[in-house]
């Protein structure tokens, strides 16, 4: 069977149970194990969604952490800083909303991130950083895949071009505010507008959407439940629209590489299918073998043609 995959960033299980939210909630659904990058305590969008469509866990993917480091700066950060850090972290209180990471220690930590970027000695992963191939390389499947981090889209410290960037601006600055949540609007038009105009198309089996929209939400809205749940409605109501427009043989996953509470991410992911895929409690890394299972019906049925 032909497999839609609408990644969604930050897509929080518990919230699309409190506010019964039909369409994402399809066939069958439930929470993801994923991999937690243990320097900062929590799974990090770098690093998951590269996991997702390899199919492997971050050690065999490729990368554990979402920004590469040049020696000697890796080894001090991977075994004296990190180590030391998430020990005095762990004997804290624990933390309770994004403004933790306001605190003096953090915005050190960013800006010593920023500099070191800046002179070259560390940097994001690019796309050569995944090792092993993903669910799209294979031959034997035609795909389309938009906006993935890391495969289609690089990480950069430019503001303009990413919305990511501006998350700790726009806490502090209504100006920037106003601008993020106008970009993450358009993001949220414009992808869903492409996932309708490739559903018209016939010459794939395999479609993969990425938005990014719910985690910049929900990390700088976080005090603003409503509007966190105006934007769940809208993704809702796209799904609703979407599974109208697929034909009846088609796989539908809904995924993501963590929820958010508080405006910090949750420890695990989401996913939803129309189709059973007798899951408990899986790994992200489980998918992309049953997608492919899914997905060579389609291609033997093409064949017989
Ligand atoms: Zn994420």
């Amino acid at each position: 069977m032909r497999v839609l995959i609408l990644g969604i960033d930050a897509l929080e299980y518990d919230l699309v149970k409190e506010w019964n939210l039909q369409h994402l909630l399809q066939k069958e659904h439930g929470k993801v194990q994923v991999p937690i990058y243990e320097a900062e305590g929590e799974p990090v969008t770098l690093v998951v969604w590269p996991c997702f469509i390899t199919g492997a866990e971050p050690e065999v993917m490729g990368y554990s952490s979402p920004i590469l480091y040049r020696q000697p700066l890796r080894f001090i950060l991977d075994y004296l800083f990190y180590p030391i850090y998430s020990f005095i972290k762990e004997n804290q209180e624990k933390s309770k909303s994004i403004d933790f990471k306001q605190t003096r220690i953090q915005k050190i930590i960013s800006k010593l991130n920023y500099k070191a970027m800046k002179a070259g000695f560390s940097r994001y992963p690019l796309k050569h950083d995944i090792k092993v191939p993903t669910i799209f390389d294979s031959e034997q499947f035609r795909s389309i895949h938009l906006h993935i981090p890391v495969y289609d889209e690089s990480h950069t410290l430019d503001k303009h071009c990413n919305p990511r960037n501006n998350v700790i601006a726009a806490l502090s600055d209504k100006t920037v505010r106003k601008e993020f949540s106008a970009s993450l609007q358009q993001e949220f038009d414009e992808r869903a507008q492409e996932v309708f105009d490739i559903l018209q198309q016939d010459d794939w089996d395999l479609f993969m959407q990425y938005f990014y929209v719910l985690d910049g939400i929900q990390h700088v809205f976080f005090k603003n439940k409503l509007k966190i749940m105006d934007y769940y409605m809208k993704f809702n109501t796209f799904v609703g629209e979407v599974l109208q427009k697929i034909p009846d043989d088609m796989l539908v996953l809904i995924i993501s590489d963590h929820g958010q509470k508080h405006g910090l991410h949750t420890m695990y992911g989401f996913y939803s299918s129309n189709v059973p895929l007798t899951l408990d409690n899986p790994r992200i890394s489980e998918f992309k073998k049953i997608l492919e299972d899914k997905l060579s019906i389609s291609r033997k049925k093409r064949e017989n043609l």
